[in-house]
This record gives structure tokens, C-alpha cells and sequence, in this order.
């Protein structure tokens, strides 16, 4: 089984006045992702949503003390950006797998891993932003925890160009991904 996995695209990360916005590359790519996830749940695929999720004054995450605040608990800025949201919205239920983080990586603190072998999903395809942060500390997971990997190149998106490359090639050259 596959998933395509949608990393922190909230409006923290992407809308205009996010907190910690990548700004209009990331909004480029909302037609690919809400597309992707139509696509997945017609074919009775999964749609996992990784999202960014802290507490108020979050002091126990070391993210905090690298950046400032952003994807509150209960906040529009912790809520899916544009068309991605709409798509998500309509994909049934028992095709969506919501894994709030508070890491870098989906799988770190979270159930993700055990969520996706119960439904049999081997594949993952991901998007989402940063692609040389969150996208990149997930796909590092998901290889050790034997995962094989796609990484939808038309849905990742930096706000740096240079770690956006970077990460794309480590993640093919090093993590055996298949950049799509
Ligand atoms: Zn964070």
C-alpha cells in the first residue's frame, strides 16, 4: 500500500504572514499537493497529513528554542493551507491518517510508524515543506525504519534554495529515494 504524506503544509509554513512562512514557492505548489491528494484517495490510497503542532510557550521543544513561535495548538496558523485543505477535506475517512509532530521528523513522538503498518503501507510519497527540514528528517526515518521512499519533487518546496538541492540529492543519493 502507499501514502502520500503531507508535511507541514500549514499556514504557519506557507500562507502570506505565516510565522515562518517559505511565501510564494510554497503556495506554488498547492495545485500539485491538493491534486495529489484527490488522486491518492480516488485510488483508495492514504493521505497522511504531518503537521506542526506545539503548545504555548512549547519550552520543551528544542525547535523553540532555534524559531519563533509558530503552529499553536488551535490556531489558523496550525490549520492546512488553500486547496490542500479543501482536497484533504473531502478524502473519506478511513483513508486519512492525522500525526500532529512537534519534531522535525513525522516520526519522532509520534504513532506514525504504527499507524502506517497496520494499514500495510510500505511506499511513501512525500511533499510538503521545508524540503531540507521536516521533509528531509522524515524521509531519514521512514529509510530506517525500511520504508521505500518517493519524493514529489513538484511538491517540495524550501524557502533556501541551496538546502532545497541539497536535500533532494541526499535524499536520492543517500536514502535511495526516487525523486519524482
Ligand atoms: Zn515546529
Amino acid at each position: 500500500m502507499k501514502a502520500l504524506v503531507i508535511i507541514d503544509y500549514v499556514n504557519d509554513f506557507v500562507a502570506d504572514g505565516g510565522a515562518l512562512t517559505c511565501g510564494q514557492p510554497a503556495q506554488e505548489a498547492d495545485d500539485y499537493i491538493a491534486a495529489a491528494a484527490a488522486d491518492f484517495s480516488k485510488d483508495g490510497n492514504f493521505v497522511v497529513i504531518a503537521s506542526d503542532n506545539h503548545q504555548k510557550n512549547d519550552r520543551r521543544s528544542p525547535e523553540y528554542r532555534l524559531f519563533p513561535a509558530h503552529c499553536i495548538e488551535g490556531t489558523a496558523g496550525s490549520e492546512l493551507y488553500g486547496k490542500t485543505r479543501e482536497a484533504v477535506r473531502k478524502v473519506p475517512e478511513d483513508l486519512l491518517i492525522r500525526s500532529d509532530k512537534c519534531r522535525y521528523s513525522a516520526f519522532a513522538g509520534t504513532h506514525l510508524d504504527i499507524k502506517l503498518r497496520e494499514r500495510g503501507i510500505t511506499d511513501l510519497y512525500l511533499t510538503g515543506v521545508c524540503t531540507d527540514i521536516c521533509v528531509l528528517h522524515t524521509a531519514v526515518d521512514a529509510y530506517n525504519l525500511g520504508y521505500t521512499l518517493f519524493i514529489c519533487e513538484k511538491g517540495v518546496v524550501s524557502f533556501n534554495p541551496e538546502g532545497h538541492r541539497f536535500a533532494l540529492s541526499h535524499m536520492k543519493n543517500i536514502l535511495g529515494a526516487s525523486v519524482i
